[in-house]
């Protein structure tokens, strides 16, 4: 059985000392409702400039919150001003990285190509690539609403073999900050092509083992019908995931 993940994308928000209240307060949260983190994982995606005070807050209090990146350089290290490596990110005991999130897709003009080269370098560097696809309103006019994110994964998942590691986030473009999600069995029907991917891309044994998220307007009143879906084994939430009251009953969904 796939362990699900609650995954909070915090964005562009959150300056470190924010960051620190706001582990310490989801923290107290999660202990106060015995959350059982072996049975629904948790983690959080803060600035890069947030990650160190993560570490430290998660290490000393002995937190089973995981933290990862939201971005990585497609290099080691080396002359690439503003850019940050798997390394670094491992360093800092990082368990996953986002890749290929469509406000980076976009905003940022990365390249199917771009994205599969920073998802092996996650994945070179000892970092879980958490690799985000997902089709804009403007696709839907023209294809079926599983062909653009499975072409994408199909990229992003080219130099993957069997028994690595990597999480899908199916995230609808449409439905990203949108206040409207997609509905459960949209969601199920993408997320199950985007397996049917994962499989021919690294067969059988880690496609049936590989986590698919939903993400998209995710919130604590409409995670349930997510989470009921056979092919979806988290979320990747957004907006809701920086109230820490909502972001903790997002993970105690159950
Ligand atoms: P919202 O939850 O704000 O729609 O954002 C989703 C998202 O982009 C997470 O990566």
């Amino acid at each position: 059985a796939r362990t699900p993940l609650i995954a909070g994308n915090w964005k562009m928000n959150f300056d470190h000392l924010q960051a620190i209240a706001f582990v310490q307060k989801l923290a107290w949260s999660l202990r106060d409702a015995r959350h059982d983190f072996d049975d629904v994982e948790v983690a959080v995606f803060p600035p890069f400039t947030d990650l160190r005070s993560v570490q430290t807050l998660v290490q000393a209090d002995k937190l089973e919150l995981k933290y990862g990146g939201q971005d990585v350089s497609t290099h080691v290290s080396g002359a690439f001003t503003g850019e940050i490596s798997a390394t670094f990110l491992k360093k800092l005991d990082a368990e996953y990285v986002i890749v290929g999130h469509s406000e980076r897709r976009y905003r940022h003009v990365e390249s199917d190509e771009t994205i599969a080269a920073k998802a092996k370098a996650a994945r070179d560097g000892g970092i879980v690539p958490l690799i985000c696809v997902g089709e804009t309103a403007k696709d839907l006019e023209r294809h079926e609403p599983s062909a653009v994110p499975a072409n994408q994964l199909r990229g992003a998942l080219i130099d993957f073999k069997p028994g690595d590691e990597f999480v899908v986030a199916y995230e609808p473009v449409w439905a990203i900050g949108a206040g409207s999600p997609a509905t459960p069995e949209q969601a199920q029907n993408v997320a199950s092509v985007l397996r049917e991917v994962v499989r021919q891309a690294v067969g059988d044994e880690t496609a049936a083992k590989t986590r698919i998220l939903y993400g998209g307007s995710v919130k604590s009143d409409n995670i349930v019908g997510f989470m009921k879906c056979p092919d979806v084994d988290g979320v990747l939430v957004g907006g809701a995931s920086l109230d820490v009251d909502e972001f903790s009953a997002i993970a105690r969904y159950k």
